[in-house]
C-alpha cells in the first residue's frame, strides 16, 4: 500500500477542496486527478473548431480565470499571428492540448492530460464540447466554461456516482481508471 497517513491525506484533501472551492464556489466540489495533471507552469494550448472569434474571446476571457489560481498557462492565440488557435479533423500529433468544439451534444471535457493521451483519444478530435454555443450562448455559459475547463485542467467531481451533477454532460466511458 502506498496510501498516505490518514492525517496527511486529510490535509491533502482539504487543500484540494479549498482550491476547488476558491475556483468554483461552495456548491460544486472537485477532486484533482494526480495522474492527469499538466506539468507545473506548462503552457496548454487551447484550440477551437467552429464558432467565431467573438465566441473564442468570451471563452478565453472566462477560462483565463483559472490562471489566477493554478500554476498553468492557457494559450488561446498564436503569438506569431495573434489569431486564435484552431484545430482540424486532419490534425496529428497532439499539437494542441485542449480542443474545443461546439457541434456535439452537451457540455463535457476530458480530464487533464487525457486529452493528449493516445490510449484515450486522438488528435483531430474534440476534447471539450459546448454544444450549441456557436448558435446561442445559454444564460449560464460562463459557469459552464469554468466548469469544463476545470475538468480539462485535471479536476474531477468529488462524487462520481450516477446522480452526480455532471453525469449527463460527461463522457465517463472515455476515462478508464
Ligand atoms: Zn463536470
Amino acid at each position: 500500500m502506498d496510501a498516505l497517513p490518514d492525517e496527511l491525506q486529510q490535509a491533502v484533501d482539504e487543500h484540494e477542496r479549498a482550491v476547488a472551492g476558491a475556483l468554483r464556489g461552495p456548491n460544486l466540489e472537485f477532486v484533482i486527478s494526480k495522474g492527469k495533471r499538466w506539468t507545473r507552469g506548462q503552457t496548454v494550448v487551447v484550440a477551437f473548431r467552429g464558432g467565431s472569434d467573438e465566441l473564442y474571446g468570451r471563452i478565453a476571457a472566462t477560462a483565463s480565470e483559472w490562471m489566477r489560481h493554478g500554476n498553468i498557462r492557457l494559450e488561446f492565440k498564436d503569438p506569431q499571428t495573434s489569431a486564435f488557435y484552431q484545430w482540424s479533423l486532419a490534425d496529428r500529433g497532439f499539437t494542441t492540448q485542449i480542443r474545443v468544439s461546439f457541434d456535439q451534444t452537451g457540455y463535457w471535457s476530458l480530464i487533464g492530460t487525457d486529452s493528449v493521451n493516445a490510449a484515450i483519444t486522438r488528435s483531430g478530435t474534440a476534447s471539450m464540447n459546448f454544444g450549441g454555443f456557436a448558435q446561442r450562448l445559454p444564460q449560464d455559459w460562463s459557469a459552464t466554461v469554468l466548469h469544463e475547463f476545470g475538468h480539462a485542467l485535471g479536476f474531477q467531481h468529488e462524487h462520481q456516482h450516477p446522480t452526480g451533477v455532471c453525469e449527463a454532460e460527461f463522457r465517463w466511458v472515455l476515462v478508464p481508471e
